[in-house]
């Protein structure tokens, strides 16, 4: 890996010109109190990194001072995160605990030399007598023991003869220091606790302070890096080596700045409440920012090793965008993976003027991937294609499939919609379709112009495979907690279909066209029960979408929207003119979210693939709009993503428009998911005819008198027997179908 010189690099090439040290040694030593996150790998590929860059090498060592927290399980999880980033520590893996009688002895040290002493106030009292940033500490009057009771005292103390608490080791130091950490630091505390390594031969452990610069030293360590926090603690890293007047060459340390992500807790203590709580499913769970879960959900080594690099190494600290994670195992993968077709939402289409079967050479690759490799891919007369590639009443710019317009499907033939059938519900099952015998992909003479081509399995040889889409586990940026997770996180596709070869192939990466790119999920993929972790979307869909370029409108388009007060200024124009022209809202929807930066901000987050724009728009400029007039935008309790999520309920004909007023009233009270509303209260809109006919011979049986009166001619009466009916079925009934049904009734005799 080709590294930039930043500033760790450069100390390191000048300590190894001026001859300071032969070889670079650097460590790694994390605490085995948690599974490593993405911050570990960064110091990982810190710390072995350099090492390896500059000849040297680099020591795993567990930092296990503190019995009550570790655990030999994330001593595991240490090693397997190190070799799976691709790189290997120097000799055995090494342990603080391994040094605890040499770090006895240098303390026993440091007391003959008075420089040490064990100290019995309080804690509390040592808070106090430490003073504050302003005002200076004040010595215990125990610093006055002699050397020989401080011997005496602190090997009792290790034997286990004092309580918890009652004793502690201190340097004797300075209490005026300007530096906190110098002012008489503790050494030494007693706990009387087992320890996973060392049992119960200790009952007093070593503080970080005390422990670390010495097994540095101990270890030859030359080079010692760790986060900014530490960067007090170095004064004392150094008292500590300097009095004891080691024989150099020593360590120093050298402090970077720690990685923090948006969206995400990093804290092992965080992590560790999250996995305890139940609110993910393990340490490897592929939401979390742990290297097991990065692993597990499909992330690359590559991947990670990239983003770490491309953060830089920095003396300041900040919080980096996921997106930019995001990116880099999607540009990793970009280049690497085959590209295969999966149907997440299966629709049937028969190509009626199709027989027999056929394969069809595909290549795994786009043109511009460098990269070999192709498959047969089968097709008959009956596919499956994504339901949300077939509309029937498209929105204005839809390019897929309509009862209008062909498609292309890809690597193969263009087809027409013939029929649509549907079941009682009125939910589409199967599509009737023609193809183009001399359109096929590669040699198409049909002459027929497509806007779109859209990804396919032929139905006798497709897979059925689960798809774990995850999502983000947090829905803020910078998440307090549990509080904060996004209910959404996962969602599970159980009847996803695959195009074979994504089975037999011992690949384990791919990129589904147009859904993203997929994992075999290492635990519980099997040939049988085929499983896929989404390692990420093709395209960041959490940003802000693109605007239109700035072009200077056309003539007609500057004309002033009719009946408006104000006119628009050219900012909300040029969104006027994309949401009508490009999104096909109506101008009223368009005016009212173009005028105001909130809802238009809210309007483009939420803008995505799942729902129609103009359902979204309509919700938007009503409900949110009036929510909006009352909180700030922070005080919603709903996401774009959840009003999104609304919206694809309607357009799913799910829910009714009428039914998802009611909906939205609890979300915003509430913050609940739209579908869980609609799932917990038995929201789901009635289609079924043979529900709805009953209750609507029930209102004609009972006004025989406007039965009478709309069969006489007076048609206004219609929306009387509409409205009669939904108000019996509370609203639930497809207005649709209630709408043909009475027309049907009322027609008959
Ligand atoms: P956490 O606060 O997440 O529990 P920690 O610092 O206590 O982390 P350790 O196991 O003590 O975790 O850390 C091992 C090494 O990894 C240390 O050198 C530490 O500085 C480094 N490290 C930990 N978190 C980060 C991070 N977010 N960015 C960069 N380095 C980190
Ligand atoms: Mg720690």
């Amino acid at each position: 890996m080709k590294t930039k010189r930043d500033f760790l690099r450069k100390i390191v090439e000048e300590d190894l010109a001026s001859g300071k040290y032969e070889k670079v040694i650097t460590r790694f030593p994390p605490e085995p109190n948690g599974f490593p996150h993405i911050g570990h790998a960064k110091s990982i590929s810190i710390n072995f990194g350099i090492a390896k860059e500059y000849g040297g090498v680099c020591h795993l060592r567990m930092d296990d001072t503190n019995p009550t927290t570790e655990d030999t399980k994330y001593v595991e999880a240490l090693k397997d995160a190190v070799k799976w980033l691709g790189f290997r520590w120097d000799g055995d893996v090494k342990y603080t605990s391994d040094y605890f009688s040499k770090l006895y002895d240098y303390a026993k040290e440091l007391i003959k030399m008075g420089k040490a002493y064990v100290d019995s106030l309080s804690e509390d009292e040592i808070r106090e007598y430490r003073g504050t940033v302003t005002t200076p500490g004040k010595r215990s009057k125990y610093a006055k023991r002699s050397a020989e009771e401080n011997l005496d005292l602190l090997e009792r103390m290790k034997n286990g003869e004092f309580k918890d608490g009652e004793h502690v080791l201190r340097a004797k130091i300075d209490m005026n220091s300007a530096n906190m950490k110098m002012r008489d630091p503790l050494l030494y505390r007693i706990r009387n606790a087992h320890h996973y390594r060392t049992k119960d031969a200790w009952h007093i452990y070593p503080m970080y302070d005390f422990a670390h610069c010495l097994s540095d030293y101990i270890e030859g360590i030359t080079h010692s890096f760790c986060t900014l926090e530490f960067e007090n603690n170095r004064e004392l890293y150094d008292w500590i080596l300097e009095t004891l007047k080691v024989k150099p060459p020593r360590p120093y340390q050298y402090e970077f700045a720690r990685l923090n992500i948006n969206y995400t807790v990093m804290s092992k203590r965080k992590l560790l409440e999250l996995v305890e709580g139940g609110y993910v499913e393990g340490w490897d769970d592929p939401r979390l920012p742990t290297i097991a879960g990065f692993k597990r959900r499909g992330y690359t080594p590559e991947s990670i090793l990239n983003f770490c690099e491309s953060i830089g190494v920095a003396k300041a600290n900040s919080v980096v965008d996921i997106s930019q994670l995001e990116f880099s195992i999607r540009n990793d993968l970009n280049l690497k993976v085959p590209r295969v077709m999966c149907v997440a939402d299966p629709i049937k289409v028969t190509i009626e003027n199709y027989d027999g079967f056929e394969e069809i050479e595909a290549s795994y690759y786009p043109p511009d991937v460098p990269k070999e490799g192709s498959r047969k891919l089968p097709f008959s007369k009956e596919i499956y294609i994504d339901r949300s590639d077939f509309s029937e009443n498209p929105p204005k710019g839809y390019f897929r499939l309509t009862p209008t317009q062909p498609v292309r499907l890809k690597y193969a033939y263009i087809i027409k919609c013939e029929e649509i059938k549907k079941d009682k519900n009125g939910k589409i099952t199967e599509i009737v379709a023609k193809y183009y015998p001399d359109s096929k992909s590669g040699s198409d003479k049909s002459g027929i112009k497509v806007k779109s081509a859209i990804h396919w399995v032929e139905a006798s040889r497709a897979k059925k495979v689960e798809l774990r889409v995850y999502d983000r586990l947090f829905k803020c940026e910078s998440p307090k907690g549990i509080e904060d997770l996004n209910p959404n996180s996962l969602k599970i596709i159980e009847n996803a279909l695959v195009e074979p070869s994504v089975i037999e192939s011992d690949e384990v990466r791919f990129q589904f066209e147009r859904e993203g790119y997929f994992y075999k999920d290492p635990k519980n993929y099997s040939k049988e029960k085929p499983v896929f972790n989404k390692i990420v979307s093709l395209k960041d869909s959490w940003a802000k979408k693109v605007k239109p370029k700035k072009a200077t409108p056309k003539k007609e388009e500057a004309q002033q929207v009719e009946g408006e007060v104000k006119p628009l200024s050219k900012e909300e124009h040029k969104l006027f003119v994309w949401y009508t022209k490009e999104l096909g809202l109506n101008s009223e929807v368009a005016n009212t979210l173009a005028r105001d930066r909130n809802l238009s901000n809210f309007f483009e987050e939420a803008l995505d693939e799942v729902s129609l724009a103009t359902t979204l728009a309509n919700i938007i400029s009503n409900e949110v709009a009036r929510e909006l007039k009352q909180k700030s935008l922070r005080e919603l309790s709903f996401t774009p993503k959840d009003i999104s999520k609304l919206a694809s309920l309607i357009d799913k004909e799910i829910i009714s428009t009428k039914i998802a007023k009611d909906v939205f009233e609890q979300m915003s009270k509430t913050g609940t998911n739209p579908e869980e509303i609609v799932k917990s209260n038995n929201l789901m809109q009635i289609s079924d005819p043979d529900i709805i006919l009953p209750i609507i011979d029930e209102v004609i049986a009972k006004n025989p008198d406007n039965v009478k009166k709309y069969k006489d001619g007076n048609s206004k009466l219609f929306g009387f027997f509409v409205g009669q009916v939904l108000k019996a079925t509370g609203g639930k009934a497809n207005p649709k179908v209630v709408n043909e049904l009475i027309k049907e009734r009322l027609a008959e005799g």
